[in-house]
Order: structure tokens, then sequence, then C-alpha cells
């Protein structure tokens, strides 16, 4: 059981993240949600997990793309056992048409903010005497895709900080791991299908078969829920010595 442990998870009043809360909730971890915005509903989320997993749950609203906010986030959780940096968002274009301003928000909210949250948080676990760092990266962390620099540029730089973060922290008790997902059916995949639908003239259906899962070989998406077993189980004595390295959840997506 997480019993006693703190989880804070960035991105998380939405899919993966609000996913990978959950399992830890149910786990029985005290979570901090989060986001960038500051509506009844953030807190309502936050209402409704803990009513349903009897764990405490709180939402803190800061804003990834900030590196004070990012630090300022951990502080006031006023613990962090298990660090999730799950924040993310996703711009696609050509690289000589790619917006300079998408390139800086995407590289500071999927990858910059990691490094800040796990900065304030490495002295928190020190002293608790125990520590689990999960950075949720993607199977573009480990592959590209075209009209997707940002994002792969990005989430291979929070695969090599996982591996650093690890190194770091190899003596302790604490490990670092990076969650490599290929599709989850979630509100970021979702936005992406009416444009690949005009783009290609295609049909949901066919958008989702021919263009989202040509590379998962598995031809199903991946699930909030795995994410968050996978999370717990990273979480457990038996990935005590499991550090620095990947997990990869994209039915077979990177064995191609
Ligand atoms: P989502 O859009 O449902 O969730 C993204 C979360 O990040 C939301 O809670 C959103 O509020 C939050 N967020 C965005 N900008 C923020 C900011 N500036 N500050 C704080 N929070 C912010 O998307 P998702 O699919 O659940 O993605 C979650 C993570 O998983 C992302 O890092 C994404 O790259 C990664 N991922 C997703 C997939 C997939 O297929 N869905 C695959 C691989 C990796």
């Amino acid at each position: 059981s997480l019993a006693g442990k703190t989880a804070v998870v960035t991105g998380s009043n939405s899919g993966i993240g609000l996913g990978v809360a959950r399992s830890l909730a149910e786990a029985g971890a005290r979570v901090v949600l989060n986001s960038f915005t500051d509506r009844d509903e953030d807190h309502a989320i936050a209402a409704k997990m803990a009513s349903e997993t009897g764990a405490e749950v709180l939402y803190i609203q800061a804003d990834m793309s900030k590196s004070d906010q990012c630090r300022a986030l951990v502080e006031k959780a006023g613990a962090c056992d298990i660090l999730v940096n799950n924040a993310g968002i996703q711009h696609v274009a050509p690289i000589d048409g790619f917006p300079p301003e998408k390139w800086d928000a995407i590289i500071a909210i999927n990858m910059s903010s990691a490094f800040h949250t796990t900065a304030a948080a490495l002295p928190m676990m020190r002293k608790a005497g125990w520590g689990r760092v999960i950075n949720i990266a993607s199977a573009h962390g480990l592959t590209a895709s075209p009209y997707k620099s940002a994002y792969v540029a990005a989430k291979h730089g929070v695969v090599g900080l996982t591996k650093v973060t690890a190194l770091e922290t190899a003596e302790e008790p604490i490990t670092a791991n990076a969650i490599c997902p290929g599709y989850v059916l979630t509100p970021l995949v979702e936005a992406q299908i009416p444009d690949t639908m005009k783009e290609y003239n295609m049909s949901r259906e066919e958008v989702v078969r021919d263009v989202l899962l040509t590379r998962q070989p598995s031809k199903e998406f991946a699930t909030v829920e795995q994410m968050g077993g996978t999370a717990v189980f990273l979480c457990s004595a038996a990935a005590d010595q499991i550090t620095g390295t990947t997990i990869s959840i994209d039915g077979g997506w990177t064995a191609l």
C-alpha cells in the first residue's frame, strides 16, 4: 500500500495524468492533482476522486510552462514521495512552418517542467528516505515521426533526464523511470483526429486504424488504467532495482 506517501502528478485534470493519479489514490497515496487552470471543475475532480477512493486528494493550480510555478507546486504539496511528470501538449507542423512559440511551449511544458519539479522534489525524497520519479515520456521518446519536432525532441530529452536522475540517486532508495506510451485515446489524441481526417480526406475509423494505430501493431489503444497500474508497480518493492530505464506500453510500436 502507498499509505503515508504523497504523489504529485503534473497535468492531471485529464487523460493519462488523471488515470495515473486515480491508480495511485486507489493504492492509498495522498494525491496532488494539477493543471494550469483553477476552475471549480478542477477542485470537483479532486473531491470526486477522494470520495471514490478514500484517499486524500487535493488540486493545486500551477502552470508547468513556468519554472517557478513548477517548483512551487512541489513545495505547496508539502511532501513529494512520488513525482509523476505528465503535463504535456502537442503541435503538429513541418519544421520550416513550426511556430517558434509552440516550440518553446512544448519544450517548457513537456520537458523543462520535469527538470524543475525533480529539482524541487529530490531534497524532499532524500529527507523522507524514499522516492519515485516517474516521467511520462512517449514512444516518441524512443522513435520519431515527421511534423512532431518539438514533441519528439522534448520526449527524447525527458528520457535523457530520467537516466541522469537515476544515476544521481543510484545509491539512494530513490528510482527514476520513464513510461513510454504508444497511443492512448485521451483528449490530446482526440484533438488530432479532425485535422487528420481533413488532411487525408479520411473517416474517423480510417484515421484511427490507418494513421494513429499504423505504428501500433496491437491495433488497440493503450489505456490510462494500464499507465496507472504500471506507475503503481514502479512504486512497489518489486521495482526497487528498476531505475534509469523506459517501460514501453505501446502494443509493440517500438519493436517494429
Ligand atoms: P491530455 O491533454 O488529456 O492531458 C494533458 C494534461 O496536461 C492535462 O491535464 C492538461 O491540463 C495538462 N497541461 C497542459 N498544459 C499544462 C500547463 N502549462 N501546466 C500544467 N498542466 C498542463 O493528454 P494526455 O494524452 O493525457 O497526455 C498526458 C501525457 O502523456 C503528455 O505528456 C503526453 O505527451 C503523454 N503521452 C500521451 C500519449 C497519448 O496517446 N495520449 C502517448 C504518449 C505520451
